[in-house]
């Protein structure tokens, strides 16, 4: 129970409450003063990160903007004290990053926090210091200092143990770290940004004109040379950027950048929105790359939603997001979209020697053939994914499922068959051929992960967060069968998969799975073990809307036989459904 009596908590408490809010973990520590060194005018921004091998032990952030006077250092420290808003109208003409005044406040009542300054262009000869630990006295001295300003914070948590033990691994922190130095980067493209790690360069953009330098600074070239930028909008916003043609496409929304007013943010609206300019260009339950800038005229934006800024919202937002999709669909129409492709092209390895052709059931005569025009090559990805789970002639005994007979494929999704020209088959050739993936690779994987040598090692590139994610699962994708190994600055190259693979070569679906894995694989090696088996046999799949010959379903459907449980996927749905004599019957009132 609470006891009666109402205290005014000391102002200490407060802060390291409101801290709560703010700090969250390193990388909050990061994003609050690379912001504070955004709004100060910086044109360069250092961001050094000291850890030893568990966890990160300092941050410091340098700038070469504005500066800080004596009184206004000391001042930096106190909590609602800002010099970027005077009153609550303000925040309706907003150009800074920061506004609440709270963060250097909190900081300091958490870790201890050295601040050394100069003010640029006033004709100060002597630097500032400023030290303030657990949100104690400042303790200010002079110092030597070149223009701008440093701020160095140390012992963060040092006195709020809880919070402390939340921290995840040192590399999921880093991560993080990483993640945010891009988002400011690719918001402020024209302020250049280095990260270091223990003295090591990590990340370097130069100041640019436009997103697409600094997407290439952060990702690499590969990715630049496949955007297309966009540019238009309406009375409520502008929106600049670029998009990647439909040829580069994501398993997540994690390469979708916005930043609105110069804020980076994140938007789950907007996201739907690029998606909606892409319509049917995007692949089913594939997330578009894009890298866009809106910008709003005043009063249009509130960005004080919550503590750490991520959220915006719009006075019209429905006007905003027609805009973005409007603008992200015209830019995309007027491009030479095969263009993008025939440059994918020159990333794919080249495909594994073809195996001799098995002896296959003859198609029934009554099949529908490919049509006139179709190329055999619509139908080459097809015959690999089902090659790759032919059947060992062991299992031919077990037949659980009816003699099916493949009558035909309708919206490039379900196979017709029949069995014994009785019943009606319905079979989803997605959902079904998951299945028999899904079950080879449990039993491969129940004789332990073999890993299987790419004939040509495939290189895939991460982002700077992901990389450091990389690192960390190296030892983890090991365990499974993926032998990788970094390659240079973003790029790390894989050099064998597990075996359950089979002939997956395609650099999507590596970087697909090695990234999957990687930001979500549970820690229980079970769990993770059961998710990289139903992730690759979601992959690996056939899926809804590729075109089958008679012969590739026919194939499929005795494959499906072999399954021990042939009647749903591994998510639990529906391979086959069946309609008897009887439900037609019942169906068309026959009864
Ligand atoms: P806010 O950014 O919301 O104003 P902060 O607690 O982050 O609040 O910072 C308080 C004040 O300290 C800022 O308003 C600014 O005047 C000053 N300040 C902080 N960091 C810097 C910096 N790197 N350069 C110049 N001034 C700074
Ligand atoms: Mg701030």
């Amino acid at each position: 129970m609470q006891d009666a009596t109402i205290r005014v908590l000391p102002v200490g408490t407060v802060n390291q409450i409101a801290a709560g809010e703010v700090v969250e973990r390193p990388a909050s520590v990061v994003k609050e003063l690379v912001e504070n060194a955004v709004d100060a005018g910086a044109g360069l921004v250092r961001v050094e990160v000291t850890s030893d091998r568990r966890q990160v032990t300092g941050v410091r952030v340098v700038d070469d903007g504005i500066g800080m006077g004596r009184a206004d250092a000391v001042l930096a420290f106190k909590e609602h004290a800002t010099s970027k808003i005077r009153e609550i109208e303000d925040l309706d003409c907003l150009h800074t990053l920061g506004f609440r005044g709270e963060a250097l406040a909190s900081i300091a009542s958490v870790a201890e926090v050295t601040i050394v300054t100069k003010p640029r262009d006033r004709g100060v000869i002597a630097g500032i210091r400023v030290r303030v630990r657990g949100g104690g006295d400042p303790e200010v001295s002079e110092v030597g200092a070149p223009d701008g300003t440093s701020v160095e914070v140390k012992d963060l948590f040092f006195n709020t143990p809880a919070r402390r033990k939340f921290l995840k691994s040192l590399h999921t922190e880093l991560a993080h770290i990483h993640g945010v130095v891009e988002k400011t980067a690719l918001a402020h493209p024209e302020v250049a940004f280095r990260l270091l790690h223990n003295g090591r360069e990590r990340i370097a953009t130069h100041a640019a004109d436009d997103l697409r330098e600094t997407a290439g600074a952060l990702f690499g070239t590969d990715l630049t040379r496949a955007l297309v930028p966009v540019g238009g909008g309406n009375r409520f916003v502008r929106v600049g950027g670029f998009v990647a043609r439909p040829s580069h496409t994501r398993a997540d929304q994690y390469q979708i950048f916005l930043s609105v007013n110069g804020r980076p943010v994140y938007s789950a609206g907007i996201v739907r929105a690029i998606k909606e300019g892409y319509g049917t260009l995007l692949p089913a339950n594939r997330f578009p790359i894009a890298f866009l800038a809106l910008t709003t005229e005043d009063g249009l934006v509130d960005a004080n939603v919550h503590p750490t800024k991520r959220q915006v919202r719009f006075t019209h937002e429905r006007e905003v997001y027609e805009a973005v999709t409007e603008t992200v669909r015209t830019a995309l129409h007027g491009e030479d979209l095969l263009a993008g492709e025939r440059e994918a092209e020159v990333f794919t390895p080249p495909p594994a020697p073809r195996r001799p052709a098995r002896p296959v059931a003859p198609a029934p005569t009554t099949a529908p053939r490919p049509g006139v025009g179709e190329s055999p090559a619509l139908y080459a990805k097809s015959d690999r994914r089902l090659r790759q789970t032919e059947l060992p002639l062991a299992g031919a005994e077990r037949n659980r499922l009816p003699e099916v007979t493949v009558l035909g494929q309708v919206d490039a999704t379900y196979i017709v068959g029949s069995t014994g020209g009785r019943s009606l088959v319905l079979i989803d050739q997605h959902a079904a051929h998951e299945r028999i993936l899904y079950e080879q690779v449990q039993a491969k994987q129940a004789s332990g992960p073999k890993t299987q040598e790419l004939i040509v090692p495939v290189l895939v590139t991460f982002s700077p967060t992901e990389v450091e994610l990389v690192r960390e699962a190296l030892p983890l994708l090991a365990e499974e069968g993926f032998v990788v190994e970094e390659f240079g600055p973003s790029t790390f190259a894989v050099n064998a998969i597990p075996v359950v693979l089979g002939k997956l070569e395609e650099p999507e679906v590596i970087r697909d799975l090695v990234s999957a894995l990687v930001r979500e694989g549970p820690s229980d090696p079970v769990g993770r073990r059961e998710a990289i088996t139903r992730r690759v046999a979601c992959r690996g799949a056939i899926k809804a809307g590729d075109p089958l010959t008679t012969e590739q379903m026919q194939r499929l459907v005795e494959q499906l036989a072999h399954t021990e449980n042939p009647y749903t996927c591994p998510h639990g749905r529906p391979t086959v459904i069946l309609f008897s004599p009887d439900e037609m019957a019942a169906m068309f009132r026959r009864t």
